[in-house]
């Protein structure tokens, strides 16, 4: 069978936005999954979420929320939404959950495809690319053609060429051979780009086509559930308005 890969990340324990795009992978034909990380934070269904993400058994990178989760991590600097989730996180997760979170490894190479959260130039500091000049201190890094990677939330390509870096916006496209590729595959739990709907990327390595995927979902039940454990309400209110 021809392999397609469902590329997805930033979920944080949103489960309604996870059911949603797993339901439309089976409807699509994916037989493999990548995560770029960031499963935990932000929602109220960490623990479901990564049972999930565990249970595909797939390649997985840390997130920074994974890692904040997971460790020792002063809040101080972060933003206070955020840090009140990850406390909470943190007292719902296993032994078991917290060790997972806190193995997961940086970057991975698997079948040719690169993962990471961030960038490669400094996986481990989490910057944010949102032009093509973060993407090129990145690019020097790239050795796979094609990079997946997610972190602002906001689904982008960025394209190397012989001696420039250019930025485009999330479309579907094949991929021309020659040419580096560093794709943000959006969010499927907190979309940020101003479109609620869940957000994923299918690649298709033998026809060499990517296609970005949004789909709607029940964030009125997500909502409910971020109330409901007593999260912060701004975290409830951006989810409608994807930001
Ligand atoms: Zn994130």
């Amino acid at each position: 069978m021809d392999k397609l890969f469902a590329i997805l990340g930033d979920i944080h324990a949103n489960l309604d936005a996870l059911n949603v795009v797993l339901d439309d992978c089976r409807a699509q034909g994916v037989t493999d999954f990548l995560c770029t990380g960031d499963v935990v934070g932000y929602n109220a269904c960490p623990r479901e979420c990564l049972e999930i993400i565990r249970g595909l058994g797939c390649p997985v990178v840390m997130g920074n929320h994974d890692h904040y989760v997971s460790s020792e991590q002063n809040l101080a600097d972060f933003n206070p939404a955020a840090a009140a989730v990850i406390e909470w996180t943190r007292g719902q997760l296993t032994e078991d959950e917290m060790n997972y979170l806190a193995n997961l490894p940086f970057v991975k190479t698997t079948m040719g495809i690169t993962l990471v959260h961030s960038t490669m130039d400094n996986p481990e500091g989490f910057g944010y690319v949102f032009d093509h000049l973060q993407a090129e201190a990145h690019f020097s890094h790239q050795v796979t053609p094609l990079c997946f990677h997610g972190h602002t939330h906001c689904p982008m390509i960025y394209e190397k060429q012989i001696g420039a870096v250019y930025r485009i916006d999330a479309q579907d496209f094949k991929l021309p051979i020659g040419r580096k590729y560093f794709i943000n595959v959006g969010s499927v739990g907190q979309p940020r780009d101003g479109d609620p709907r869940a957000a994923y990327v299918l690649y298709n390595p033998k026809e060499r086509t990517i296609r970005f995927r949004r789909l709607e979902y029940d964030i009125a039940a997500a909502q409910a559930k971020i109330r409901e454990a007593g999260l912060p309400e701004r975290l409830a209110e951006r989810l409608e308005v994807g930001q």
